[in-house]
């Protein structure tokens, strides 16, 4: 995402999990409070152990500094997702992990991204003429669906050891 950016757990810099993971969500939050963004300083005086989910409802709340999170991390989605279309123009990217429970304020930036990035997306969006579309949308599942995946894979696959 950023060839100079954050450290990453993984060693690089920059990587999308430094933009729109639930510790990331976090970090900014506290980087915000000690800009002094009232909201976030107040949330993480009370709940010195604050989640992207605790987080999460200070935006829904309306708080603009909680909102400006999801903001940052829905377009880091946005563009990392406009790189995938661009290359595989693939028919289906779906969104799951613990962030996708964040949708409803992560999806109009990445779609903005996606618009503003990606010129396979604004041809093959829903709507569009094209016969292939390309859908990117929330995992049914959202959280869950890396858990359910696991447990269900030797039902489906059966034990190929
Ligand atoms: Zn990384």
């Amino acid at each position: 995402m950023q060839p100079d950016g954050e450290l990453c757990n993984c060693g690089n810099h920059g990587c999308l999990e430094v933009y729109a993971f639930a510790r990331a969500i976090r970090r900014e939050a506290i980087r915000l409070a000690g800009q002094g963004a009232p909201g976030l300083s107040r949330l993480l005086k009370e709940q010195l152990e604050a989640t992207a989910s605790d987080f999460y409802a200070l935006a829904v709340a309306g708080d603009a500094d909680a909102q400006s999170i999801f903001d940052r991390a829905g377009r880091a989605i946005g563009i990392c997702i406009a790189s995938l279309i661009n290359t595989f123009n693939p028919a289906l990217v779906v969104i799951a992990g613990g962030v996708s429970d964040a949708w409803l304020l992560l999806s109009p930036k990445i779609f903005e991204e996606l618009q503003h990035r990606s010129y396979i997306y604004r041809l093959t969006q829903p709507g569009s003429s094209f016969q292939q579309h390309t859908i990117v949308q929330k995992a049914t599942l959202g959280a869950d669906a890396g858990l359910t995946g696991a447990a269900l894979y030797p039902f489906v696959y059966g034990n190929r050891s």
